[in-house]
Parts: C-alpha cells; sequence; structure tokens
C-alpha cells in the first residue's frame, strides 16, 4: 500500500500502542485507524490489502496487555452517540455508540437523573468494551441492563444484531470474546433503563458507606462508588494497570468447605449450582504477593488484585509477574488463577 492510500484512509503504519492502552506497555501495530462511522469502517475493510490483515478493536484500550508488536490493523472504535429510542411506564431504552467513553455515559445518565448503571460509574473503557467483557462493579453486571448488540461482521461487511440471551453473558464473558465471533465488530448498545430508583447496595463496602440510609438518588449511589474506587484503586494517568488483573476463581462448594476448615479468614461467596467465587485479592495477599515488585512490574500494595507498571515494564514482565503469583496460589491453594484482561 502507498502512503497516500494510507493517508487517505486514516491509517497510520508502525503505530505506538503504549498510549492507547490503560498499562502503557510499550507495543506497535503494523496499521492502525481510528473509525468514527459505520462507513469509516466499511471503507477500511473493504481495502483489499488490510482485508487480509489479522484485526483487532482497541476501545480505551483498559482490559488489554500487549506483550509483543501487533502485525495486523488495530482499530480504534470511536463510533460515539447516544439516542434514545423510547420509553415504557417502567424503563427507557437508548441506543449508544461503542466507541462511547463508560465513565462518560454514566455521568450523562446521572446527570438526566436517570438510574439503572450507577453501580458501574467510574469503570474506564467504552461502551463496546463493556458489552464485550461484561463488566462488573458493586453488584451490577452491565449484561443485567443490555437489550441488544449491533455488530458488524468484519469479513462479510454486514450487520449483525444480537438480543442479549444470544450473547451468552457470564462472569467477564461473553461470545464477543469467543474465538467463532472474532470477526464481530460491536458498533452500538441498547440498554433497558428501569424508570423507578432501586438502590442497589447490598455490596458490603457500599453498605458500610450508607450504614443504614437509603439513598434517594442515583447520584448518591455513584458518588458513593466513585469514592470508594478512588480509595482502592489506582488511576491509570498515574499509575498505569488494568483494574483486576486475575478473575475471582469459582470453585466447587466442596473445594471452599476445605479451604475453610484449613483458613477460616477466607472470602468467598456462594454461588448458584454448588459453586463458590473466592477472593482472589485474599489469595494473593495470603501467599505473601501483595506489594511484590519486580523491575517495574508490582502487585499493587493497596489491592493485590491489580498488577501495575511503575514506568518502564514491558508486557512479557507484567506477564512473568502474573504467573509467579498465580504459581504460588496454585501450590497454596490449588486454585488456579486466570487473567481478566485480554492477553495479546
Ligand atoms: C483502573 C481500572 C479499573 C477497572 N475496573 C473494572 C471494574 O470495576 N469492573 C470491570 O468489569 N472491569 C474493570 N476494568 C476493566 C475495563 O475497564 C473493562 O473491561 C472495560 O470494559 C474495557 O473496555 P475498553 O473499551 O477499554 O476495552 P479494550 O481494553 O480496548 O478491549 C478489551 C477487549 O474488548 C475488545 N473490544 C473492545 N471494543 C470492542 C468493539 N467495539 N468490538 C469488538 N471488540 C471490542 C478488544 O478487542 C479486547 O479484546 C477496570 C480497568 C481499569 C484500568
Amino acid at each position: 500500500m502507498t502512503e497516500t492510500e494510507l493517508k487517505a484512509l486514516g491509517v497510520v503504519r508502525d503505530a505506538d500502542l503504549k498510549p492507547l492502552t490503560t498499562f502503557a506497555v510499550p507495543a506497535e501495530a503494523k496499521f492502525y485507524a481510528e473509525v468514527k462511522s459505520l462507513d469509516e469502517l466499511r471503507r477500511l475493510l473493504s481495502h483489499p490489502e488490510l482485508s487480509c490483515e489479522q484485526r483487532l478493536v482497541l476501545g480505551g484500550g483498559s482490559n488489554i496487555l500487549f506483550t509483543k508488536d501487533f502485525e495486523g490493523l488495530v482499530i480504534g472504535m470511536r463510533i460515539d452517540f447516544l439516542e434514545e429510542l423510547g420509553e415504557t411506564e417502567q424503563s427507557r431504552t437508548i441506543r449508544v455508540g461503542a466507541g462511547r467513553s463508560w465513565g462518560q455515559l454514566v455521568d450523562e445518565l446521572i446527570e438526566r437523573g436517570w438510574s439503572g448503571l450507577e453501580n458501574l460509574a467510574l469503570v474506564p473503557g467504552t461502551v463496546g468494551g463493556a458489552a464485550v467483557q461484561n463488566i462488573g462493579a458493586y453488584g451490577l453486571e452491565v449484561a443485567e441492563r443490555i437489550v441488544k448488540v449491533e455488530c458488524l461482521d468484519a469479513r462479510t461487511l454486514e450487520p449483525r444484531v444480537f438480543d442479549v440471551s444470544e450473547c451468552d453473558y457470564g462472569y467477564r464473558s461473553s461470545i464477543f470474546k469467543s474465538d467463532q465471533y472474532a470477526d464481530l465488530i460491536v458498533l452500538s448498545v441498547v440498554f433497558e433503563l428501569p424508570k423507578t430508583f432501586e438502590p442497589r447496595i447490598a455490596y458490603k463496602e457500599l453498605a458500610a458507606f450508607f450504614d443504614g440510609k437509603m439513598p434517594q438518588m442515583p447520584a448518591e449511589v455513584a458518588e458513593a462508588v466513585k469514592s470508594i474506587r478512588r480509595k482502592k484503586l489506582p488511576d491509570p494517568a498515574v499509575i498505569p494497570n488494568a483494574g483486576s488483573f486475575f478473575k475471582n476463581p469459582v470453585v466447587t462448594r466442596i473445594k471452599q468447605r476445605h479451604l475453610l476448615e484449613d483458613m477460616p479468614q477466607l472470602v468467598s461467596y456462594p454461588l448458584a449450582g454448588g459453586r463458590a467465587k473466592l477472593a482472589a485479592g485474599w489469595l494473593i495477599e495470603a501467599v505473601g504477593m501483595k506489594g511484590r515488585r519486580v523491575g517495574d512490574a508490582a502487585v499493587y500494595e493497596r489491592q493485590a488484585l491489580v498488577l501495575v507498571n511503575y514506568g518502564n515494564a514491558t508486557g512479557e514482565q507484567i506477564m512473568a509477574l502474573a504467573a509467579e503469583v498465580a504459581s504460588k496460589v496454585r501450590l497454596r491453594f490449588g486454585v488456579k488463577l486466570e487473567p481478566e484482561p485480554v492477553i495479546i
């Protein structure tokens, strides 16, 4: 491809990905282009040479770790709009572009006094990323508010719409993360938001924050969530990270009981179907890895679930530290830790 052709399509060659991810590790993309509309995306994907390249969509880059350069086309998702589709007595339906900042969306809804997403305030990333990852925090998973996910099939360039029941949402998972659906690019997401504000504050830290008082407005819950998050999580703009690095492992209730017999302080939550979720942060702290630092890669000293980059860590160094953490936890508890971010 000539430089003129690349320029016409808004494509940058050998693009620096470091400023585009919250982990801020060094990596380059062979090609990088940002798209603000479906037309721009189609134009990019229908170019004969670019269409043969392997592809990766990047939203806010807040749940991804590059361990090497990406030898293909990285698409920066910037399709950004918010549209009201209608309302009933019980709910409002909105459609939001995949490139809209998630935090901005939550703040906008709160400003209108609309409830439904307040527990997910201050989660970084985009609306598309949220629908792919099924973000969750403080007692709410986004799948509970999603009605439809609207996509483009990058191979056929045909639109595809998925009802929430077809997305196979689970704990930080969806069909959009599976190899079978790797060609799908999320363009927009349709949410249904309840009109009646039903504060969800059973989550331990939120309950403690409100201390028996009942919030009257979604803004109060959002402010509480923000204040708790700011104390607990490092701001990626100051200390680069991707939030929780490990998923909370899910084990059988029998395994949970055995672990509790040994360590009654273990933090765990019962789940349906004879299973239980263990607090990965607790397990990591228990094996003495909280605060462990190798070069600039570290386990955050205030929250063991978060791995951070103190400046010049590479993706490989972060992964080496993650492997050390996981191995210690496996040896001590017989529990497997899996990374939450997408590893490239
Ligand atoms: C400080 C911090 C706190 C966090 N707290 C939470 C939290 O409380 N709860 C939680 O669940 N997560 C949390 N996260 C993780 C992260 O914010 C979410 O997973 C977020 O939804 C990722 O969105 P993104 O746009 O940044 O996705 P990216 O990191 O850009 O991409 C993640 C994956 O989604 C794919 N993807 C992104 N957009 C699209 C699209 N439009 N179409 C197809 N595929 C796409 C990418 O290819 C990649 O595989 C946190 C991260 C940080 C840094």
